[in-house]
């Protein structure tokens, strides 16, 4: 029974798992195997158009992942949107870039992850990127600014914004608006600082006008790499250990493709990243996790920690529309996005809401613990809590995005509260697949969530009243002039938001004495590693992150 073997194995082939592989098979001494559950989507119109975000949705490589009944939000489920194909969830996203405010990477540092703060990812964001300069003439028509010195020219993902993207005087009327409510032009949402308003370039390939995927910048112009072997329509069960070892360490992992059951051995190292809804199901699969949840399926356990899969902070997602009136057009993409602050959202009551926040942290920590069976401490997520405070009000992250776009002849606004503070999970629901893990974001859970929603929401209104934009605004379509009052708006987003598809947290990089589950010597890496949301999109950060790893490994190997 031979078992086949190679240096490292990747598991699952999306935004982060390229990048590793990418940079691990530079070494032409090294072998890389990717194993990923969906196919090439290199050729799939669903993809590749820019200006085509939903087409993919709920066609055969959308895993459409089931959350159980949100208990806090009328007791529905959620559709929780995540791509099975080359390249991952990066070939049916919105196409943003953005990046995260520079504080917010610091406080990963306060974590424990020693070497882990802005200063660090930021030759990574620039490495991980090739940033396109528009021409003049269209900068100009399209009202894109940046700060080329923040960007990466040369790197494998290619940014900025496609000829059919962000091409309109909207963003003029936008600017205006939004500087008369306090939100000032930002030059680039991507130099570490995002509050204001802006263009947001996009992971777009200007010239070909087609979507730049992770399969696009890692793989395809590096296929031909005879060391980097990638295993496609293929579903990994779990991971094989060592035996002998005092320390559990992983040696292989067991998957599936056409019905056949195949195990393959890693020479050095697996690597998880199988997405933040997916790796935690792996490692409880595999024997790592709460021994109460292992139990239940008769899994024994290899490791006990009980955080796994815990720590789910996803954003709520609500929209609002409007009739048009008068003639200003809309065509491209969702790019024209406000970043406001504590004190833009919540404006004259700002002190008294702070303060009242302030006081119910150690409430919210409590009610979160509780509502996770106790598998994270009080007293840890209120350490937690503390630091997002700080980073809300002293550092003053921007709390809320806002998109703004033309939307089926209506206006309309997208809009979600960046920094949750409630906290969910995800775990097996089977003993021996991924599939039917039992998701739960707890999505509405703590009242402050609620609350930095309806602001959103409010501020969402107030920008579409204020002028100039006003005067190309009709009525009110959603949720309609007559929702005022908190519990109306309350009423209003819990009927009708839906997930940011933002996931994170559930493997999370911190140390282990806090809960973490992945030390700064990470072998998962992807978006269930970040510790807190970041105020950007998350794709530019985990590019960035998989860069920063990947040279991590590399360097292990020059000492091993
Ligand atoms: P993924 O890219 O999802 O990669 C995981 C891979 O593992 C997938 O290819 C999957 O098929 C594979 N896999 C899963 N299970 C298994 C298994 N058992 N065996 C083998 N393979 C497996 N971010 C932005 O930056 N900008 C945006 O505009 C934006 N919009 C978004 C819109 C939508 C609809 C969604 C869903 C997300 C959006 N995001 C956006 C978020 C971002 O795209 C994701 O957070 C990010 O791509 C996740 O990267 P990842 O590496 O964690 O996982």
């Amino acid at each position: 029974n031979h078992v086949p073997a190679y240096d490292y194995i990747v598991v699952g082939g999306g935004t982060s798992g390229l990048v590793i592989a990418n940079r691990l098979s530079e070494n032409p001494d090294v072998t890389v195997l990717v194993i990923e559950a969906g196919g090439s989507v290199y050729n799939n119109p669903n993809v590749t158009n820019v200006n085509g975000y939903g087409l993919a949705f709920g066609t055969d490589i959308d895993w459409a992942y089931e959350s159980v009944n949100q208990t806090y939000a009328g007791g529905a489920k959620q559709t929780l949107r995540a791509a099975k194909a080359l390249g991952g969830t990066s070939t049916i996203n919105g196409l943003s870039y953005a990046r995260a405010q520079v504080a917010q990477i610091d406080a990963w540092e306060k974590l424990g992850n020693d070497g882990w703060n802005w200063d660090s990812l930021f030759p990574y964001y620039k490495k991980s990127e090739s940033f396109q300069i528009p021409d003049a003439a269209r900068a100009e028509a399209g009202h894109m600014t940046w700060v080329v010195e923040d960007h990466g020219l040369n790197g494998p993902l290619k940014t900025g914004w496609a000829y059919t993207q962000a091409n309109t005087s909207v963003p003029v009327t936008l600017n205006t608006t939004l500087q008369n409510l306090g939100l000032e032009w930002n030059p680039d949402i991507n130099s570490g600082y995002m509050n204001g308003f802006s263009v947001m370039p996009t992971t777009a390939d200007q010239t070909a006008n087609v979507r730049e995927d992770a399969a696009r910048a890692y793989y395809y112009p590096y296929q031909g790499r005879k060391n980097i072997h990638v295993k496609l329509d293929s579903l990994v069960s779990k991971l094989t250990w060592k035996s002998g070892c005092e320390t559990p360490t992983a040696e292989g992992v067991v998957f599936s493709s056409n019905g056949e059951t195949f195990t393959v051995r890693a020479k050095r190292e697996v690597v998880l990243s199988a997405g933040a809804l997916v790796s935690p199901l792996l490692l409880e699969l595999s024997g790592v996790g709460n021994p109460a949840i292992l139990k239940q399926y008769g899994i024994e356990t290899v490791v006990d920690l009980p955080t796994v899969g815990e720590n789910l902070q996803d954003q709520l997602n609500n929209g609002e529309a409007w009739t048009v009136a008068g003639n200003l057009s809309v065509t491209g993409g969702q790019t024209y996005v406000a970043y406001p602050s504590f004190s833009q959202l919540y404006g004259n009551g700002s002190s008294t809401v702070a303060s009242q926040l302030k006081s119910s942290l150690p409430a919210y920590a409590a009610q979160v613990a509780a509502a996770n069976g106790n598998a994270t401490r009080a007293s840890d997520i209120l350490d937690f809590f503390n630091i997002q405070y700080d980073l809300i009000l002293n550092d003053e992250l921007p709390l809320a995005e806002l998109l703004f776009f033309n939307s089926a002849g209506s206006w309309a606004s997208q809009y979600w509260g960046l920094l949750p503070f409630s906290r969910g999970n995800v775990h097996i629901g089977s003993p021996n697949t991924t599939a039917g893990g039992l998701i739960d974001p707890k999505y509405f859970m703590l009242d402050i969530d609620t609350s930095i929603q309806t602001q959103a929401s409010r501020l969402a209104r107030q920008t579409l009243h204020t002028a100039p934009l006003a005067s190309f605004v009709g009525s009110e379509l959603r949720p309609g002039a007559n929702v005022t009052t908190d519990a109306e708006f309350a009423e209003f987003l819990k009927a009708s938001y839906r997930s940011n598809y933002h996931s994170v947290g559930t493997t999370a990089m911190m140390a282990k004495s806090k809960g973490g589950v992945v030390d700064p010597a990470a072998k998962v890496y992807d978006a269930g590693v970040l510790p807190f949301q970041v105020c950007g999109h998350l794709t530019s950060t985990l590019y960035a992150m998989a860069e920063k790893v990947a040279d991590a490994i590399k360097a292990d190997q020059h000492e091993s």
